[in-house]
């Protein structure tokens, strides 16, 4: 079986944070994993960490499951599914962590379906001058980009060095002007509004070589739909890019 479909076994985790659905292997988690944090110990945290009421045998202390940090309840009340953690479970979390990991369950309720349904690119590969259309998607664990057309590929995420979403921009009263977002200044890209995506540049290493590979996406113009379908895609995958960062830099 390829190795971006295999199934991979998962297991049952109890953390003092509360009950986790892991891989048994570790290199088959998600690339859009998190670790869960070291919890700050009790004796280095008498007060409340963001309203700085003492803890007593009234005020218990609540720690945060995304950052660890040691709250009162009133400032760690909200419970908010963490699904980069694994849990099972919606877990409590302070407010900052809530707001984050809310706007986090938009790209798991929505735009992962987006990216593992796929859409369809003509790819270049490295320098070559000559396309091809594709369908692209994200395997269902999560790991690999897919590539189906006349060729195939799997470019493993862990391996992908740069994304770059290119983007085409409305000004009014002016032509489209086609712009480069890296996705590292985060600039904002929308499925229908002033600025859409129309393509990507993916670099990445080839397991066995040193050398980085360049492919290049280009959304297919055939169809309106197809289009669109690609840009809510190509969306997705910008905001896929962001959390591998974080996953990456943790
Ligand atoms: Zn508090
Ligand atoms: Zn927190």
């Amino acid at each position: 079986m390829s190795g971006s479909e295999a199934a991979d076994a998962k297991k049952l985790v109890r953390s003092a944070s509360g009950l986790r659905m892991v891989p048994e292997l570790r290199a088959a988690r998600s690339p859009f994993g998190l670790d869960e944090p070291p919890w700050v110990p009790d004796k280095e945290c008498p007060r409340c960490m963001q309203c700085d009421t003492k803890f007593d045998f009234i005020t218990r202390k609540h720690h945060c499951r995304r950052c660890g940090k040691c709250f009162c309840d009133k400032c760690c009340s909200k419970k908010v599914p963490l699904p980069r953690m694994c849990f099972v479970d919606p877990v409590r979390q302070c407010a900052e962590c809530a707001l984050i990991s809310q706007k986090e369950t938009e790209f798991y309720d929505k735009q992962l379906k987006v990216l593992m349904n796929g859409a369809s690119f003509f790819v270049t590969l490295g320098t070559s001058d000559k396309s091809e259309l594709m369908v692209c998607r994200l395997s269902n664990n999560q790991r690999y980009l897919v590539l189906d057309g006349n060729s195939h590929y799997e470019i493993e995420i862990v391996q992908i060095s740069t994304v770059q979403i290119l983007t085409e921009g409305f000004t009014p009263g002016e032509k489209d002007i086609h712009t480069y977002t890296s996705l590292l200044e985060s600039q904002h890209i929308t499925e229908g509004g002033n600025t859409r995506a129309i393509g990507m540049i993916l670099q990445y290493k080839v397991p066995g070589s040193e050398e980085l590979t360049q492919m290049k996406f280009t959304a297919s113009e055939d169809y309106t739909s197809n289009k669109k379908l690609s840009a809510s895609w190509l969306a997705a995958m910008h905001k896929a890019t962001k959390l591998l960062y974080e996953s990456r830099d943790q």
